[in-house]
């Protein structure tokens, strides 16, 4: 009797953890899903906040490297005005009184100068100190273009050349910053009639549809771009041999700025030119 109890017992007991095995490997399987999933989005979490990190401490970097360029040109560039103005001051002083006036006048054209300058750098500080790309909105370049050629075209009128606008029937919007690609435009046609002497402006906006892009093409009859000045023409302050030589005023940090704005946008700017006969400036910027 009791070895039969015994053996009854015995055979429950075998065949009762095969039953709970098999309960407690799905519990498991669950609880294990369960943490698998938990731990793989908590992971991605982690990723996703490391690389914001790595990009936060890039755009750091940028800017740091960019404020220590930016300070070594201006203290350059604020030299060459400041040592004219020193010598007017004296000339003033110390020349011929008759000559006063014209050196006074000398000095304002250097005040205005720097004044321009540095509104120019400010701007330039603004495109990089903030995260443009939070104000991106939609843009119709075609209004954007009739715009700036309305505003500038009173320039050209007073110097007699023709501005040409053909737009396309369809061109995409691009994203980006409405002031921001404003000011792009005003500087590649500003400087397409400062260049002009006499002649036409033609603006061609166009789609290319195979790279997802839009191209803004200025091309003037100009005094044109000495090839050596070519690949220095974005750099800032840099200022070509045939515009100084024409005696045309400027800082050389117009196209700097147009770079910087195209570069925050993902776009980019090419410049093609022949001296004494005219330059074709295209601006690309994707689509929207
Ligand atoms: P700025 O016009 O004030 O000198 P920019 O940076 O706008 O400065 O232009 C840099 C240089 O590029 C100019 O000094 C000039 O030599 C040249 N440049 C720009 N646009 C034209 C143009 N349309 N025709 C001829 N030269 C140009």
């Amino acid at each position: 009797m009791t070895t039969v109890k015994i053996q009854r017992q015995s055979r429950a007991t075998a065949a009762k953890p095969a039953r709970i095995d098999v309960t407690q490997t799905e519990e498991m399987q669950q609880v294990l899903t369960f943490f698998t999933t938990e731990m793989m989005s908590a992971h991605e979490e982690l990723l996703k906040r490391a690389r914001a990190l790595e990009e936060a401490n890039h755009r750091l970097e940028e800017i740091g490297e960019l404020k220590t360029r930016l300070l070594g040109d201006v203290a350059h560039e604020l030299r060459t005005p400041l040592t004219g103005m020193m010598l007017k001051l004296d000339l003033i002083e110390r020349g011929k009184p008759e000559n006063q006036a014209r050196y006074v006048e000398d000095v304002r054209v250097q005040v205005r100068r720097l004044g321009q300058m540095i509104e120019n750098i400010l701007d330039m500080t603004r495109i990089y100190m903030t995260n443009p790309a939070e104000r991106f909105v939609e843009v119709d370049l075609h209004a954007l273009i009739g715009e700036t050629v309305e505003r500038k075209g009173i320039l050209a009128r007073q110097k007699d050349l023709t501005v040409n606008y053909l737009p396309l029937p369809y061109v995409p919007k691009v994203r980006g910053e409405r002031d921001q690609l404003e000011r792009v435009l005003e500087n590649v046609l500003g400087n397409a009639i400062k260049y002009t002497l006499r002649g036409t402006i033609d603006i061609v906006l166009q789609h290319d549809a195979l790279r997802s892009q839009v191209c803004v093409a200025v091309r003037d009859t100009g005094i044109g771009i000495a090839p050596e000045d070519l690949p220095q023409l974005f750099n800032r302050f840099h200022r070509g041999k045939l515009a100084s030589e024409a005696g045309i005023d400027g800082s050389g940090l117009g196209l700097a700025i147009v770079k910087d704005i195209l570069d925050v946008h993902g776009g980019h700017i090419e410049v093609e030119s022949t001296p004494g006969q005219g330059s074709t400036f295209r601006v690309w910027l994707p689509t929207a």
